[in-house]
């Protein structure tokens, strides 16, 4: 009996072993199978034993009021047929993030548009259905109408279970650190800031509800977030409005959160797309900069602000050291137009044969930086 349940007690122990590299008893009786069909057990460098997920962005999402009003049905607003042609780049992703630049404030405190915006929660809503799990919301706009703007829009995100950062209800949970588990094993933890709010004062005693790009708050931040995860993604709101390029500000901040050890900064405010980077840091890790995503969905209408992006790229971790990396960055160009049916629409940019010109200008922008982004297509 002894012996008995020494075995057991082992073969469980080799069972428990077994499972932390991985993750479905579907995975398991592949890997069981390899020695005898596929795999050399002598040839080593042929098992691959990391794991990898990958994250999505999207830049500003931006409700004008000519855009809710053309999103206005009978039963409430619906931006679905508006944005569901971007719908396959972002649901299949591990973890898609969103930049929510207008507080869904909902229609209680008065729908409006540009300079004070306050959205529908329907935004929200569909953003979910859209397949975007992470909401940041340090933005210029996050104060446009007070506290009470913020909160209700909390509250929303919280009805329909969307994650967000970067704007509070409460000290406590500022300082809390949002980390995404995926059941790959890759803890990912997503911190956002802005460079300001527009002139508009948080209450007195109240910082806390939006995170403002201030260098000693973001090291301890990122000093926790390293702490509780695997990999860190900082939003960061920042740039010259309508600057094709990276302002000295944004460089000398995303050279800070390299030499801190951030694995990638995704950047937005500019409403125009800003090349990609690698940045190295103080350790010598590679982080990729997204400097500006440019606008998602917006009322903008000029040329360069109808086009945006959908920036993907994967987290793989090695097992044997738990280090993360980012690997192949890869981009969908996006355009609004307001020419179609629904008033405002996102569209995947190459589906305009008349703006290939323009596109191929685009891509080029955007990897002058780093020729080995791909382009989705
Ligand atoms: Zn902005």
């Amino acid at each position: 009996m002894g012996l008995f349940l020494r075995v057991l007690s082992l073969s469980i122990l080799f069972l428990t072993a077994g499972c932390g590299l991985l993750d479905s008893n579907e995975e398991m009786k592949t890997v069981t199978k390899q020695p005898t069909s596929t795999v050399d057990p002598q040839d080593k460098s042929s098992i691959d034993f990391s794991k990898e997920i990958s994250i999505t962005a999207i830049g500003d999402v931006l409700i004008h009021d000519r855009v809710y009003e053309a999103a206005e049905t009978s039963e409430g607003y619906n931006f679905m047929p508006m944005m569901e042609q971007t719908e396959s780049y972002l649901e299949s992703s591990t973890i898609t993030i969103a930049n929510q630049e207008t507080m869904i404030g909902g229609e209680e405190l008065g729908l409006s548009g540009y300079p004070a915006f306050n959205s529908p929660v329907e935004i929200g809503n569909n953003l979910k259905e859209l397949g975007v799990d992470v909401v940041t919301l340090a933005n210029n706009h996050t104060l446009d109408k007070g506290t009470r703007g913020i909160n209700n829009a909390i509250e929303h995100w919280e009805k329909i279970d969307m994650k967000y950062t970067g704007a509070y209800q409460s000290k406590e949970a500022s300082e809390e650190i949002l980390v995404h588990d995926t059941k790959e094993g890759i803890r990912v933890a997503i911190l956002s800031y802005t460079y300001g709010t527009n002139g508009v004062k948080a209450p007195d005693g109240k910082s806390y509800v939006v995170n403002r790009i201030e260098l000693d708050k973001m090291a301890q931040d990122i000093e926790k977030a390293k702490e509780q995860s695997d990999a860190v993604l900082l939003s960061l709101h920042f740039g010259d409005q309508y600057e094709p390029y990276p302002n000295q500000f944004q460089k000398d901040v995303v050279q800070f959160a390299a030499d801190r050890g951030v694995t990638a900064v995704i950047g937005h405010h500019p409403h125009v797309l800003q090349p990609l980077e690698w940045v190295e840091g103080k350790d010598g890790h590679k982080m990729l900069t997204a400097y500006s995503l440019g606008n998602f969905f917006s009322g903008q209408e000029s040329f360069e602000k109808r086009v945006g992006g959908i920036l993907t790229f994967n987290l793989k971790m090695d097992n044997s050291d738990d280090n993360v990396e980012v690997v192949k960055p890869r981009f969908k160009v996006t355009y609004v137009t307001s020419a179609r049916e629904h008033g405002y629409e996102v569209i995947p940019m190459d589906d305009f044969p008349s703006l290939k010109e323009e596109y191929e200008a685009k891509k080029k922008h955007l990897a002058q930086w780093m020729p080995e982004l791909e382009f989705m297509e």
